[in-house]
């Protein structure tokens, strides 16, 4: 009788450690979709990651839908090969690019959030000379680098430029180093990661502010005083700590509208 008991009673426990997934991290990943599809950086597509804190081998994101339409229940885990690990993720449509987040999780044990998108004025940087660089001390993480991920260098020509496989998510994670909290993809968008998920979504955003706004500085024309890598790295320190505030606010309207 205990042969048969025993798989009746793994079942519960499995089921119970899947219910513990944290019901506030859940919230917040749903807010960081709604809200980075509010600010305009992530559009139709696009995708918002969070590194799980009881299970550093496993992520939490959106089945595949557009990031504006995300709720609680469309939230599943995958481990750092980007597979599904609970039954009753079977069958989901998942994010064909997934393998960005997974990779980078595996390659950066201090990232805790990834932020892959489309972010409209960052694309300019990515195929043109002008290299992206901080001048707004919201943006001073850009000064940790700015590396550009060229896909051909790795795939060839003739791809549709998107992380379709382990093996680029690796390239796309060994492109990104160490150190930066964003990595350009050429004639696609960016990824950015954090420490935390609303600083990752706080450095997404100002990503692209900094973009408009550099752009605004060439059309005016001469040269641009960009911060010192100094100031960029102080500002970093200030705005990891103030990252809070803003988040707070994005995290109320954001669920506020669900
Ligand atoms: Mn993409």
């Amino acid at each position: 009788m205990n042969v048969k008991t025993s798989p009746r009673a793994a079942a519960p426990r499995r089921r119970a450690a899947d219910s513990r997934l944290d019901p506030d991290l859940v919230e917040d990943l749903v807010a960081a979709n709604r809200t980075l599809a509010r600010l305009g950086v992530l559009d139709a597509f696009g995708h918002i990651s969070a590194r799980d804190p009881r299970d550093p081998h496993r992520y939490l994101i959106s089945r595949s839908i557009a990031p504006e339409s995300a709720t609680a229940a469309d939230i599943l885990v995958l481990d750092l090969d980007s597979q599904i690990v609970r039954p009753q993720d079977e069958g989901k449509l998942l994010y064909r690019e997934r393998f960005i987040h997974g990779e980078i999780y595996k390659a950066r044990p201090d990232v805790n959030a990834v932020v892959h998108s489309h972010s409209p004025t960052v694309v300019p940087f990515t195929v043109t000379r002008a290299k992206l660089r901080p001048l707004l001390h919201n943006a001073g993480f850009l000064g940790l680098g700015v590396p550009l991920f060229e896909i051909r260098k790795h795939a060839g020509d003739g791809t549709d430029l998107m992380i379709l496989t382990p093996n680029l998510g690796k390239d796309l994670a060994r492109k990104l180093g160490k150190e930066a909290a964003v990595v350009l993809m050429r004639g696609h968008g960016d990824s950015v990661v954090g420490p935390t998920l609303p600083n990752a979504v706080f450095r997404a955003y100002y990503t692209e502010i900094n973009a408009r706004q550099q752009l605004a500085a060439i059309t005016i024309g001469g040269p641009i005083n960009f911060m010192t890598r100094a100031e960029a790295l102080t500002s970093n320190d200030a705005m990891l700590r103030a990252s809070a505030r803003p988040w707070a606010l994005w995290r109320k309207r954001a669920l506020a509208a669900c």
